[in-house]
């Protein structure tokens, strides 16, 4: 890939004169500053920094986050103090830079090292949220060059990614990134999973692509005399990772798969989602039960779509998406859709309490890593309440809480509020009574019930999944403690 300074320019939307001089600055000081250092690849160091800066531009970030892109490594490999740096680049672009930067080699070593650099990152991000962009943008470039790494390095990254990265992108909506994110690492990550994987689809391919030809044939005729001229379609492939987790799920039965390829159709209005899902249902059998109106019902990442699966009728079965073009773009970038116009709403608002509710999974985040002191328990608890499989589940009035998987109603209660958490005496799941300590699954209803003289035992901790749940009993519990020994 060339680095041209012009090739970066002309991927930047609109860009204004002092837009440009900003990225030509950049460009020139990034360059200067690694110009004797070279990547594994042999390349020069800052073919990396510039092909960060292109992802960046890609997502649509703005210049002043291009721009942090072209510099993200040089306050770590460059010889500049962050005075310097702030002379020349403003308190924004230090602030973006300094938040990707990793901790200092001489204060962690190792692992520790590693997890307290990722502790540092969630920081930055929650003041502002296009610090984890950068970095998404980073290990998206990092692990498209990982061939070029030693093997256990290689193999840690692509775990990590993920592990980490990968979800990351998902909560944030980025379902473009998370796919490619995965794409590359998993081959590292697991490579005789990998092999297997692609030897089951070798065997199946040619008969999904038969039958979704014909099917999407039918499909566009049928579309179109019902009176609908603009729509579009295509077909997404599942990703190879996402594929053999549901392959692991599944028993590596793949027949028992739906949705290996899929068929998307995009349509101006949300009224059109539902007409072309009618479509759908009057020319093919839905399976029952696999009717998914994301539309009213958004997954807490914000994606929007109608899916449903239907018969082909000829021996096979297909999954469709319907979506709106803006709710596409919205499952693409995800977050990173709102950062980037500079007359959109969001310009200024990077700060991740103004990005709404539906981001509020985020402040859960940084209470975590405030309030888990112990390097190793940060990752555990964070692999656990924000990666794991979710379950969401609904208050009586419609709102949706998601939960890490094997969650009950006593970690349901808290993440409503701590107070209800304390205080829960009983449990309505789908307007039944059940033990409080019941595992909750997709789409119930879960109905509290609180009495004030009821509050946290031993046995909470155990029915419990979330940490904020468990750390609650335990304060609570200690409390008791203290007061029967007084
Ligand atoms: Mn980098």
């Amino acid at each position: 890939m060339s680095s041209n300074v012009e090739d970066l320019i002309s991927a930047i939307k609109n860009p204004t004169e002092e837009d440009k001089a900003l990225i030509k600055k950049a460009y020139d000081f990034a360059a200067l500053a690694h110009k004797d250092q070279a990547r594994f690849s042999g390349e020069p160091y800052f073919v990396h920094c510039f092909a960060v800066a292109m992802n960046l531009a890609q997502f649509g970030m703005e210049t002043k986050v291009i721009a942090a892109g072209l510099l993200h490594d040089t306050l770590e490999d460059a010889d500049i103090t962050q005075k310097e740096f702030e002379a020349k680049f403003g308190k924004e672009i230090l602030f973006l830079v300094e938040g990707v930067t990793k901790l200092g080699k001489l204060k962690y070593r190792g692992e520790q090292r590693h997890v307290e650099s990722l502790r540092k990152l969630f920081i930055a991000t929650t003041r502002d949220i296009r610090v984890l962009i950068i970095k998404l943008a980073d290990r998206l470039h990092n692990v498209s060059t990982l061939e070029f790494v030693r093997p256990d390095k290689q193999k840690r990254i692509a775990l990590e990614t993920l592990e980490i990265y990968a979800p990351l992108a998902y909560r944030l909506g980025m379902g473009i990134i998370r796919h490619r994110l995965e794409e590359l690492a998993f081959p590292y990550a697991y490579p005789e999973e990998y092999k297997k994987v692609k030897e089951l689809l070798k065997a199946r391919e040619d008969e999904i692509q038969k039958r979704l030809e014909k099917f999407y044939r039918t499909l566009k005729k049928e579309i179109a005399q019902a009176g609908y001229k603009q729509f579009r379609t295509s077909n997404r492939m599942k990703g190879t990772y996402s594929l053999y987790k549901k392959l692991v799920e599944k028993k590596m039965d793949i027949t028992k798969i739906y949705d290996i390829m899929a068929i998307r159709v995009i349509v101006p209005t949300v009224a059109d989602c539902y007409g072309v899902l009618g479509i759908v249902h009057a020319n093919w059998r839905p399976l029952p039960g696999r009717i998914k109106d994301y539309i009213a019902f958004p997954k807490p990442n914000g994606y929007q779509s109608l899916h449903t699966t239907v018969f082909t009728g000829d021996g096979g079965i297909i999954e469709v998406q319907i979506r709106t073009e803006e709710m596409h773009q919205e499952a693409e970038y995800g977050i990173a859709s709102h950062l980037g116009y500079k007359e959109g709403i969001m310009k200024n608002k990077t700060r991740i309490e103004d990005i709404g509710k539906k981001y509020a999974w985020f402040k859960q985040l940084v209470e975590l890593q405030e309030n888990v002191s112990q390097t190793g328990e940060f990752l555990n608890h964070l692999k656990v309440d924000f990666f794991e499989n979710r379950v969401f589940v609904f208050t009586p009035k419609g709102d949706v809480i998601d939960l890490p998987e094997g969650s009950s109603p006593i970690d349901f209660a808290y993440a409503v509020h701590s107070d209800i958490g304390s205080h829960v005496s009983g449990a309505k799941v789908n307007g039944k009574f059940l033990a409080i300590t019941t595992t909750l699954h997709n789409g119930d209803i879960v109905e509290i019930e609180t009495k004030k003289s009821v509050s946290p035992t031993r046995k909470w901790l155990e029915g419990s999944k979330t940490t904020l749940a468990k750390r609650h009993i335990r304060i609570a519990l200690q409390e008791n403690a203290t007061k029967n020994t007084k």
